[in-house]
């Protein structure tokens, strides 16, 4: 990782805003740190649910947010209406790479299929050493313990390797989440 490690925080996070309000709390937060510390926030570059959050909290600290999204979802008008960049892709292979391609760290909040599908994929890119980035999983509320659970079982049955719980941190509060990211980058350098 370059001394700019950390720079861009690439968050995945639920689209839906029919969610509790502890998780829009959490959102919120993370953007507020994210745009405070001057970091770029790289996300699905949505406007709905904690995506949209996130996003708004990270400007409204001053914090700058390059968006990623498809062709598709900017026509279906979801896109959010102020970012400082907006990257449209052709496919959603396309824009999920942009996106581990930008960050420097990722930052997995509560979220459904699109939210566990992009976590699932960087696991998996980690995994095979096609990435080197710190993942670090918001566990608010013990929302992820259900997907760790699944991850236990498939070590229990031999399919992943026990190594492999390295590959993430799973942290309970917001500030826990930039103090992985704070030690990790201190390793790195
Ligand atoms: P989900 O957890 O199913 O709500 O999906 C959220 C994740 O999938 C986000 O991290 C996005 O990258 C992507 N995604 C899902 N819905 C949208 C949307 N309406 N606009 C942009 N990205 C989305």
């Amino acid at each position: 990782m370059s001394n700019s490690l950390s720079q861009s925080i690439c968050v995945f996070c639920g689209s839906s805003s029919e969610v509790d309000e502890l998780y829009k709390k959490a959102a919120q937060e993370i953007g507020c740190v994210i745009g405070v510390r001057g970091y770029t926030l790289i996300y699905g570059g949505g406007r709905l649910g904690l995506m949209g959050i996130v996003a708004d909290a990270t400007l409204a600290a001053g914090g700058k947010v390059i968006g990623v999204i498809t062709k598709v979802l900017q026509n279906l008008q979801i896109s959010h209406a102020r970012y400082d960049k907006l990257l449209v892709t052709d496919s959603m292979h396309e824009r999920k790479r942009l996106m581990y391609d930008l960050a420097d760290a990722f930052i997995i909040l509560p979220g459904g299929l699109g939210t566990m599908d992009e976590t699932m994929e960087v696991l998996v890119w980690l995994q095979l050493k096609l990435l080197d980035k710190p993942l670090v999983m918001l566990d608010i509320n013990d929302f992820w313990r259900p997907m760790f659970a699944l991850i236990d079982h498939t070590i229990a049955a031999g399919f992943t390797s026990e190594e492999n719980r390295n590959l993430y941190k799973a942290v309970s509060t917001t500030s826990e989440v930039f103090d992985v990211i704070g030690n990790w980058s201190a390793q790195e350098k």
